[in-house]
This record gives structure tokens, C-alpha cells and sequence, in this order.
């Protein structure tokens, strides 16, 4: 508190020194307002410029990118970080736009000199553009042109839009697994249209192996991967400078010929045969102490005040969409980052009490609970209407005991799981899990149940348009960032009310232990290590009637908005999160075979977990 207590007076003493830099020359003024991200006097400041200047675009050529070449460089150098850079590159576009006018009446359009246009895009069926949106900001900063394209863009959009905008680089950027084959597509697709621009690859999701092993075979042309904003600029000013070029394309090719190398040395774990991983399985016990009664059968709406919500936030995970490293709250006195991440803070506390207050606002959500059962390595959950009693949305379902009807006589959703296949250091004591080890089998004496939820949330589209709109990117993106962190703590806040419903009736834990998740009960996501396929979000959506909250899916298995979370609730106390890793061809025949969905189309889907060549 002391600290924080001396910032915000530190920083009220500050601004209060700072005004001595308005006496100064107005270019030193435009270039401490741009490092400084200070907009309070940006226009009258530009007027001043533009009217001691011959034309606005020497306001641009001159003082503003002279300011903006400080911040670059000290954002190179480690002395700005990512939020900082946002902020001034606000300052710019303010600028920019208000010469703009003055410009079109001298009919020399605002383009300046700019160092290369990049186009940029979500691939088809992903909707993540946070990161794609702080790594524009970055090189609209650094003078180079952006083209955002958006998300889900088809690869016919993006290579049209690349030739007719003439771009002179490509940038595709996805979150989900799927979006990893779609970027393989568009780079076989640029070959057969014999395109020359370079491609870049970033994204969660991707990686230099990947990269690597995958999409640059694909491509005759340059294609890099690159792993995070900071990184973007060095990258793309050696592209396209015809003297640096030639080397970094060099280095590239040999970095990713080496790693091809590896991949194809790579000692991929031996896997076991699925039979032998099945009878490997993670036993555990099913009765009266490991199983409980759901709190009700079918599903309900969730909603909660983003106030409420907000309790439940992770601000780690905020700190890291914005590039800063470190632990939340000890990140804000970080002898480093501190200063930045404490004003980020400020300003994140400012947007998120905006986002209570704007009625288009709102987290939502729907769960639910099952009768459910697992059958080998498919869960198997019971929708219909019970045979014996009530229909489905009845409260006070019966879990223990003796079954009141024969399930399997009922109407059932089957969410087939993997198993764990590659072979164990001691093949003997190892266990190869699968999540529906954790509930009971069919033949068990007590009636398990599977929860299952999606939240989001919704409605902040509206001001992120607006706020882009008004050259606000340091706003849009925090907006964007707390929609993700509000999704996710209202994942965490219904799980925590679930678990009081269903079997932890008197859990009180701390933030930190939520955040931790060390509660009993696990909500494991489709499209995640223990349950990699993207594909069961669909069944999933279905029964949770999720589009009747405005919670849909793209044709990858993307949730839109982008800020959505969803799962199922896996209630053993032996329940677990693990890795599937590689499968065989065995496990894919079997799990085809379960699903009704062609082999082929399964490894595409589950193409990153194949320990085959498929
Ligand atoms: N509190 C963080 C964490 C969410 S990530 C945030 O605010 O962003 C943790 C979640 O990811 C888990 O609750 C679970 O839903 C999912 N998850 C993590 N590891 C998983 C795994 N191996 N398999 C399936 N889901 C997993």
C-alpha cells in the first residue's frame, strides 16, 4: 500500500515538473508527448508545427517520426515496453489524423513515406487478434503501413487483398490448433499462385518448428516465424531492407533446415499399443466418498456483474498479453517493468469499472449437469429424460445409490476421449490416463455425473469500435484483454459455485488457491492437452444450447467473441489435467470408428497429437 500509495503521488509530482517541458521548442515538445504517450496538448501542438512548417506531411516526415525513431529505439534497447509503445503510437495517430484534413485539401493524400506495407490477418475460423493487434501498433509506429484484415479471413481474402493493397509482407497470426493447417494452406497456395511476398507466421499457437517443418516446405519464398511483438520490427526492417536481406534470409533457411533435422532425428517416446495403454488406465474408486449428487439435472443460465466477476481475475495473465513478464501483484513494484505495469494497471482498473457500467456489457454463460457414465474411453452423458422420473431441469437429482433406471436405455451424448500412448519410463507402474478414467463406468453401483459450461464475455465489440475509431488502440486492447481476463474469471467464479453445489459444500479458498486451482474437480477444455480435439466444442455447444446466450462456433472450433471459455466439470478427487501427447494409428482407427468421422478427417483434427506421418 506504501508503494502504491508513493507512485500515485509520485506520479501527481511528476506531472507537475512535466509541465515545464510545454515551454520548450515545439519539436521537442511533439517528441516528448510521443515518448511520454501524453496526448492533453498532441493537436494544439501539431497546429503549431503544421503552421511554422511548409506542409503537414514535414510535420510528419520531421518532428513525429523523429519522436516516434526515440521510441522505437528505446523500446530496442529495453528502456520502453509494449504498453508504453501503444501509447505512443496513440499519440501519433492523433496527430496524424488531425493533419490529415490539411493534407487532402493539398490533394497529397496522407502518404507519407511509409517503409513497407504489411498485410496482416486472422486465418479462417480463429477470431485471436489481441497479439496481432499489439504487433500492428508496433509497426504502424515504426512507420510502416498496416493492412489488418481482421479475423476468420479466408485465404482467397488475404492473398487478394495482398495483391491488390501490394503489400510487401504477409503476416498470418492464429490461436487453436486448426488455424496451424489453415496456415499451411495459404502457404501452399501462395506457391501455386507463385506469389513472391514474404510470409510471417505468429500466434500462440505456432511455433519456429512448426514453422519450420510444416508451412515453409510449402513455400519457396521467405516465411518467418515470429514469436512476439517485440521481435516483429527487427524482423520485418531487415526483410525489407535489400542490405540485410539477403543474410537474414540465409540464417533463416539454415535455422529451419536445422530444425527440420531435428524434427526428423527426433526420438519420438515409443508408443505402446492402445489395448496395452487402455489396460494401463487410471483406476479409481467409485462410491458413496468419490461421487455426489449434481446439484440439478439439465442446464441454467449464468450471468454475474462484471464487478462480481472481476474479483476472480488473474492479472498475471493480463500482464502477459501486454508482454510483461512477472507475477501479479509483485510485477507492479518490479524494479523494472514496475513503473509501466502499475500505469497499465491504473488504466485497466479505469476500463474495467467502464465495462460494468455499459449496459452492452455482460458476462454470461450456461451450465449444466448429466448423468453420465464412461464405456472404455468414451464419456457418455445421459440427456434425455430419465425413464423413472421428472424431466431434464429438475433440481435434487439423486447421484448416489443404487440406479433408479437403466441409463442405458436413455438418450446419450458420447464425448470420446484419448488416451495416453506413448510408452512410460517404467512400462510397469505407469499409467496411461484418459479423462474418462475419472468417472464412473457403466458397471459401477453409483451414479457419476459430468458437468459441463461455456462463459463469456460479451457485448464489448461496440467499444472497441469506438475506441479504435477515436485512434485509441491503448484503450481497445485493454478492453480486448479484459474481456479474455473476465471470460476466464468468470470460468473460475462458476466453477468455484459449482463445486459449492455439487460436492465441496463448505470450500472457502483464496484467490491465489482458486487461481492455482487447488480444489478438487478439474474443468478441462476441448482443444487442450487432456482433451486435444477441437471438434467435440461442437456437441458440447449443442448441449448447453449456447447460441441462445450469443456463444457460438467458427467453422475451426473457435469460440466467438474471442473472450469465451468453455468445458466440462470432471468431479473425482483423482481428477486430473495431463498431456494426451502422441497417438497411433490404432487409437485414431479406434477413435473414428467411435466418433462415425473418417480416419482422414481425424488426423486433421488431430494432426499435432499423430506420432505417425499421416
Ligand atoms: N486462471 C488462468 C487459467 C486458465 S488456464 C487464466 O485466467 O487465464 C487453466 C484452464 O485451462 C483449466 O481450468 C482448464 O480449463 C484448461 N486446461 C489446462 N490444462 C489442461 C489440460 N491439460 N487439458 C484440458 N484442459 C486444460
Amino acid at each position: 500500500l506504501v508503494t502504491l500509495a508513493e507512485t500515485v503521488k509520485g506520479a501527481g509530482k511528476t506531472q507537475v515538473e512535466d509541465l515545464a517541458w510545454r515551454d520548450a521548442d515545439v519539436r521537442d515538445r511533439l517528441r516528448h508527448a510521443l515518448v511520454k504517450g501524453i496526448t492533453d496538448y498532441i493537436e494544439v501542438d501539431t497546429e503549431e508545427a503544421r503552421t511554422q512548417l511548409s506542409k503537414p506531411l514535414d510535420v510528419i516526415e520531421g518532428p513525429l517520426m523523429d519522436g516516434m525513431a526515440v521510441v522505437g529505439d528505446l523500446f530496442g534497447s529495453g528502456k520502453m515496453f509494449l504498453p508504453q509503445v501503444v501509447k505512443s503510437a496513440r499519440v501519433m495517430k492523433r496527430a496524424v489524423a488531425y493533419l490529415e484534413p490539411y493534407m487532402d485539401a493539398e490533394k497529397e493524400g496522407s502518404g507519407q513515406q511509409a517503409r513497407g506495407k504489411i498485410l496482416m490477418a486472422t486465418v479462417k475460423g480463429d477470431v485471436h487478434d489481441i497479439g496481432k493487434n499489439i504487433v500492428g501498433v508496433v509497426l504502424g509506429c515504426n512507420n510502416y503501413r498496416v493492412v489488418d484484415l481482421g479475423v476468420m479471413v479466408p485465404l482467397d481474402k488475404i492473398l487478394a487483398a495482398a495483391v491488390a493493397e501490394k503489400a510487401d509482407v504477409i503476416g498470418l497470426s492464429g490461436l487453436i490448433t486448426p488455424s496451424l493447417d489453415e496456415m499451411v494452406s495459404v502457404a501452399e497456395e501462395m506457391q501455386r499462385r507463385g506469389m513472391t511476398t514474404p510470409l510471417l507466421i505468429g500466434g500462440a499457437t505456432t511455433s519456429r518448428q512448426h514453422t519450420a517443418v510444416k508451412i515453409a516446405p510449402k513455400y519457396e519464398q521467405t516465411t518467418i516465424h515470429v514469436l512476439d511483438a517485440s521481435r516483429a520490427v527487427g524482423v520485418v526492417a531487415a526483410l525489407l531492407d535489400p542490405k540485410q536481406r539477403p543474410a537474414q534470409d540465409e540464417q533463416n533457411r539454415a535455422d529451419q533446415a536445422r530444425l527440420r533435422e531435428l524434427h526428423g532425428q527426433r526420438r519420438v517416446r515409443p508408443m505402446v499399443p492402445y489395448d496395452t495403454a487402455r489396460a494401463k488406465r487410471q483406476v479409481c474408486t467409485f462410491d458413496a466418498t468419490t461421487v455426489a449428487a449434481a446439484p440439478f439435472i439439465g442446464r441454467e443460465i449464468f450471468t454475474a456483474p462484471v464487478a462480481e466477476v472481476a474479483r476472480y481475475i488473474d492479472w498475471t495473465f493480463f500482464f502477459t498479453a501486454w508482454e510483461l513478464v512477472g507475477k501479479f501483484p509483485k510485477i507492479l513494484t518490479d524494479p523494472v517493468v514496475g513503473a509501466t505495469a502499475t500505469e497499465l494497471y491504473e488504466a485497466a482498473k479505469h476500463w474495467l469499472d467502464e465495462l460494468g457500467r455499459d449496459p452492452r456489457v455482460s458476462v454470461k454463460g450456461v451450465f449444466g449437469f448429466y448423468p453420465a457414465a464412461s464405456r472404455d474411453d468414451d464419456l457418455v452423458l445421459y440427456t434425455g429424460a430419465p425413464a423413472a422420473s421428472g424431466a431434464s431441469g429438475e433440481r435434487g437429482a439423486s447421484a448416489t445409490g443404487p440406479k433408479a433406471a437403466p441409463e442405458s436405455s436413455r438418450e446419450t451424448i458420447v464425448f470420446p476421449m484419448l488416451r495416453q500412448q506413448q510408452a512410460k519410463e517404467n512400462e510397469t507402474t505407469k499409467i496411461h490416463a484418459c479423462l474418462a478414467d475419472f468417472v464412473a463406468p457403466e458397471s459401477a453401483p453409483v451414479q457419476d455425473h459430468v458437468g459441463a459450461f461455456a462463459v463469456s464475455c460479451l457485448g464489448t465489440e461496440a467499444l472497441v469500435r469506438e475506441l479504435e475509431a477515436k485512434h485509441d488502440d491503448y484503450a481497445a486492447i485493454i478492453v480486448k484483454a479484459l474481456a479474455d481476463r473476465l471470460a476466464e474469471a468468470a470460468a473460475e467464479m462458476l466453477h468455484e459455485k459449482v463445486r459449492r453445489g455439487w460436492y465441496a459444500k463448505v470450500e472457502a479458498l483464496s484467490n491465489d488457491e482458486l487461481i492455482a486451482e487447488s480444489y478438487r474437480g478439474v474443468r478441462p477444455a476441448f482443444g487442450y492437452p487432456a482433451c486435444p480435439d477441437h471438434t467435440l466444442k461442437g456437441p458440447l455447444f449443442e448441449l448447453l444450447g449456447c447460441a441462445e446466450v450469443g456463444i457460438t462456433l467458427t467453422e475451426s472450433f473457435a469460440m466467438w467473441p474471442a473472450s469465451s471459455v468453455s468445458g466440462i466439470y470432471l468431479a473425482h478427487p483423482e481428477a486430473r489435467y495431463f498431456n494426451v501427447g502422441k497417438i497411433g494409428r490404432d487409437q485414431v482407427a479406434s477413435y473414428a470408428a467411435r466418433t462415425g468421422v473418417p480416419v482422414a478427417e481425424v488426423e486433421r483434427w488431430l494432426g499435432p497429437n499423430l506420432g505417425y506421418e499421416a
